[in-house]
């Protein structure tokens, strides 16, 4: 058995659904079970509907869901199904226009249609088109805690009857079930959070003991650089799941790192695969690491970023300066990405935020503190850079006379971080990539 998750984009119309078809039938011999999310933007446009709904603007929230309501139409033609399930949305949401709040329950309630309504419309498209499929509720099978809209899984009660209903009828049929969407014991609707739906695939994975889990979404997989700043970067082929991590979080878009560990705690291989290139291999994302003649396996990076230098008024790192930097941080909900420290000065990065006054304010009690805007971040990432001598003495020598500001070497010891100005930032991943990937190790890359 394998898991095949298709993504909203993957399933956003009549023709993305033929495509996703060919595919699944070109791998029946795996017995595939098939996640799908909600079809292209439809929980965005749910919460929206609620949202309105409880600002008191009901005619726009119902004049919305007439549209999604059509657009659910058009792309399956399943009346019924479509007609029966917007019948009761449109209950809810008059009702929420009513109450005039949004609850945690009830935004689960209505955001969870998008993938009760894509897993039928998929099994029905299925079985219209040659394959013998069968659609399972998710909410019967995944079992959750109470956190509404950021529910956990009960794992043991959710593995158990997941391997108890999966594999049966994945023997002779395609199962097919939405992501995202599960119940509490009790069975009311809670959902995993966005972009769940990679988690449900992953969960599913585990379960029944898949040989493999394929994510496909509409990129090639992970690449060795940002193309829109590097075009000729190359496909790795393969990767660890702690460096996929250290990617995902530098905005490598293709799959949250945490949805992901159910399968790679079980040691089960998740793909990354392009639902509109299906003959590109993608990535391979295994719980361990893979040797590899290259040191560095990707290069992130992220623009809009500042620099904030801090330095103690008292000229020295008091017993709890660092405290006191990294609660003012905590109140604003600004997250802080790198990290650098000296006897005297501390110098950390944040995204451009519309915040930046209130935390300046309140770090100049106790601080100076110097901003630089517009600066970028380069993050190399791969596990042989910390095995492989000379890697820093490379970096610096393609950057040639680009200026770096801060330099961090991660404790997982996987990357290396620093900074330079952000108008440096498209030379030094070009200068880099260059230095890093001219020669490639046929069985990571995609030459
Ligand atoms: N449909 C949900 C979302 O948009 C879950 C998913 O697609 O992964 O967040």
């Amino acid at each position: 058995m394998i898991v095949m998750k298709f993504g909203g984009t993957s399933v956003e119309s009549a023709a993305a659904l033929e495509r996703v078809t060919g595919i699944v039938k070109s791998r029946l011999h795996r017995k595939p079970v098939v996640v799908v999310s909600a079809m292209g933007k439809t929980t965005n446009r749910l919460l929206k509907i609620a949202n309105l709904a409880v600002s008191g603007q009901r005619e726009e929230a119902l004049r919305e869901l007439v549209a999604l309501r059509d657009f659910h139409l058009r792309e399956s033609g399943m009346e019924r199904t479509v007609e029966e399930h917007f019948q009761e949305l449109t209950e809810l949401v008059k009702g929420l226009a009513v109450l005039g709040e949004l609850t945690p329950r009830s935004i689960d309630a209505i955001s969870s249609f998008g993938e009760r309504l894509s897993s039928l419309i998929v099994t029905n498209f299925f079985n219209h088109h040659g394959l013998n499929a069968v659609h399972v509720d998710a909410r019967k099978l995944i079992v959750t805690d109470r956190r509404h809209t950021q529910a956990v899984p009960l794992f043991d009660v959710t593995y158990a009857k997941l391997a108890a209903v999966i594999p049966p009828l994945a023997e002779h049929r395609v199962v097919v079930m939405g992501g995202f969407i599960g119940a509490t014991e009790d069975g009311i609707t809670t959902t995993l959070g966005r972009g769940g739906s990679d988690f449900t695939a992953s969960i599913a994975g585990a379960g029944i003991g898949a040989e493999e889990i394929q994510i496909w979404t509409d990129v090639d997989g992970m690449l060795t650089a940002d193309p829109t700043v590097c075009p000729d970067a190359h496909r790795v082929k393969v990767i660890s799941f702690t460096e996929a991590a250290e990617l995902a979080y530098f905005g490598a878009k293709v799959l949250h790192p945490a949805t992901v560990l159910p399968a790679i705690d079980r040691n089960i291989p998740v793909l990354i695969l392009n639902s509109r290139r299906p003959q590109v291999e993608g990535t391979r994302i295994l719980s361990e690491g893979v040797a590899s003649t290259n040191a560095v396996k990707s290069i992130a990076c992220k623009s809009k970023v500042m620099v904030l230098n801090i330095r103690s008024t008292r000229m020295f790192m008091a017993h709890g300066f660092m405290r006191r930097i990294f609660e003012i941080f905590d109140r604003y909900e600004t997250s802080v990405d790198m990290v650098a420290t000296s006897e005297v000065s501390v110098s950390l990065t944040v995204d451009e935020t519309g915040r930046l006054e209130g935390i300046l304010g309140e770090l100049r009690e106790f601080s100076e503190v110097w901003v630089d805007e517009n600066q970028a971040i380069i993050c190399m990432v791969g596990e042989n850079i910390r095995r492989t001598p000379g890697v820093a003495a490379r970096i610096f020598n393609a950057l040639g006379s680009i200026n770096v500001r801060m330099v961090s070497q991660g404790a997982s010891a996987l990357n290396l971080g620093f900074v330079v100005a952000g108008e440096d930032l498209t030379a030094a991943v070009q200068a880099l990539h260059r230095e890093f990937f001219t020669e490639l190790d046929p069985a990571v890359f995609d030459a």
